[in-house]
């Protein structure tokens, strides 16, 4: 078989490169029996699910007129509500500009420790690691309460760890004056950050997002249920799992960037495997949960920072529609970062009820219909100390043999949604 165009995996990044490459000779390969990867939806007894919370943070003109196009009047724009539970208190987010309603000590340390890294702190040193980042541009007490415990607690590994060159566009810097408003007055919903609002499909889930997509796809031009078992980028040939050989001018890469490594049978230059070797990611598992009450708070999610309670994240897919739910009932999802690739599933889901039943989402163990437990292997990527060499180092090999990367997984870095649409149609253009 050949073709001009071979794209790996049809997730959001896959399928946005097969919607732009529309009338032009391409292939897409798919693991699975559907589109969307983890861009999908699930639902059980009248309960909506997304792979835990997927909100939209359109920041392009060209991805607002595509959605809109994909989804008309059902994507809809909706202001965040989102908090951050610690000290047995819901502050707002993001923490470092809304300390109000914790407890003195904890204000006190959060707001000296800003003003002192505001005009002493050395800010050359936040490149060094994420940590430094936080201390130069946050101080120590915000560091303490929240950017360590709770990013320790994503990423798998202390924020001396991992790069922070993706933190300026994610991870909001208040102003002075923004930290000492939020820590004296009561909080308003401040629109501070990247996410202070979002769009939703108001039908169906996120999963509505690629399967239009996908609708006005070439779809005789997906191959599912089938996956490569070796890349030969010198002969520009694919072996694929169900016998068939492709041939191809040009390949877009969107599956997990490990994985690939590994399918080359000769990369030259590249010590392929060797860099998969040091390449970490950190895997989610959750819990879709019901309950047969609302959820006992409106927050649309919540901030986990506090070493005590095991997961991370909660939120609530009722409290963002109620028809995500059937009428009178609630939803969450609460998730939790390993690095193993099996984790004491009871034991998870006890630390969940213990967190649900804290935070008053629940009032007892009995307002819960169920809870299904799930994974997600690829979750986030953690940037390893060689990370920049190494992605040099692949960034020229593709460049010399017709690969484009795309996609979070399929870059290996931290990036979302509209990056995935955005990726994916660069990579045919
Ligand atoms: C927990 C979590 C929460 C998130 N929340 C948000 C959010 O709120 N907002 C936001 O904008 N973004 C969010 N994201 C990021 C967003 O999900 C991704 O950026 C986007 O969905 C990535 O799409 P993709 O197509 O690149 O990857 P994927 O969705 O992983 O798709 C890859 C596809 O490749 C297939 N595949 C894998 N291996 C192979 C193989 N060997 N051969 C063939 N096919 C293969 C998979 O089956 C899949 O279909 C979140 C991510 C996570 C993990």
């Amino acid at each position: 078989m050949k073709t001009n165009t071979l794209i790996l995996g049809a997730g959001l990044t896959g399928l946005s490169a097969a919607y732009h490459a529309k009338g032009t000779d391409f292939l897409v390969v798919e693991k699975s029996d559907r589109v969307g990867g983890i861009c999908t939806s699930e639902k059980k007894n009248g309960f909506i699910f997304d792979q835990t919370g997927h909100w939209f943070h359109v920041k392009t003109p060209e991805v607002r007129s595509l959605m809109t196009r994909l989804l008309g009047e059902n994507f809809v724009e909706i202001e965040r509500r989102t908090f951050v539970f610690s000290h047995g208190v819901f502050t707002q987010y993001p923490f470092q500009s809304n300390t109000f309603g914790l407890p003195p000590q904890v204000i006190k340390e959060c707001v000296l420790g800003f003003v002192k890294a505001y005009y002493e702190n050395d800010k050359s040193k936040a490149k060094e690691n994420f940590y430094e980042w936080c201390m130069a541009y946050l101080g120590e007490g915000i560091s303490k309460h929240f950017m360590i415990p709770y990013n320790t607690k994503i990423y798998t590994v202390h924020p001396k760890d991992y790069a922070s060159h993706w933190c300026d566009y994610y991870v909001p810097k208040p102003t002075l004056e923004q930290v000492i408003e939020g820590a004296v007055t009561a909080p308003e919903q401040k629109n501070i950050g990247y996410n202070a609002k979002f769009f939703y499909p108001s039908e169906n889930g996120i999963g509505e997002l690629p399967n239009k997509l996908f609708d006005q796809c070439e779809k005789e031009k997906f191959i599912f249920n089938t996956e490569p078992v070796s890349i030969d980028a010198a002969k520009k040939l694919v072996k694929l799992s169900n016998g068939t050989e492709i041939e191809y001018e040009k390949l877009i890469n969107t599956i997990p960037l490990n994985r690939f490594l590994r399918l080359l049978t000769a990369s030259d230059s590249l010590p392929a495997c060797e860099i998969a070797g040091r390449m970490k990611i950190a895997h989610v598992s959750y819990f879709n949960a019901a309950f047969k009450k609302p959820c006992g708070h409106k927050g649309h999610w919540f901030y986990i920072p506090e070493e005590k309670f095991m997961p991370y994240r909660v939120g609530s897919f009722s409290n963002i529609f109620n028809k995500l739910a059937p009428s009178g009932k609630g939803s969450a999802y609460i998730e939790f970062t390993h690095q193993e690739e099996t984790i004491d599933i009871e034991k998870f889901r006890q630390k969940s009820i213990e967190l649900l039943l804290a935070m008053g989402l629940i009032s007892t163990e009995n307002d819960i219909e169920f809870m299904d437990y799930r994974k997600i292997d690829a979750g986030y990527v953690i940037y390893h100390k060689e990370y920049f060499d190494d992605m040099e180092l692949i960034k020229n090999w593709c460049e010399k043999n017709s690969v484009k990367l795309a996609g979070r997984y399929g870059k290996w870095t931290y990036s979302a949604m509209e990056d995935a649409i955005l990726d994916g149609m660069n990579a045919v253009k």
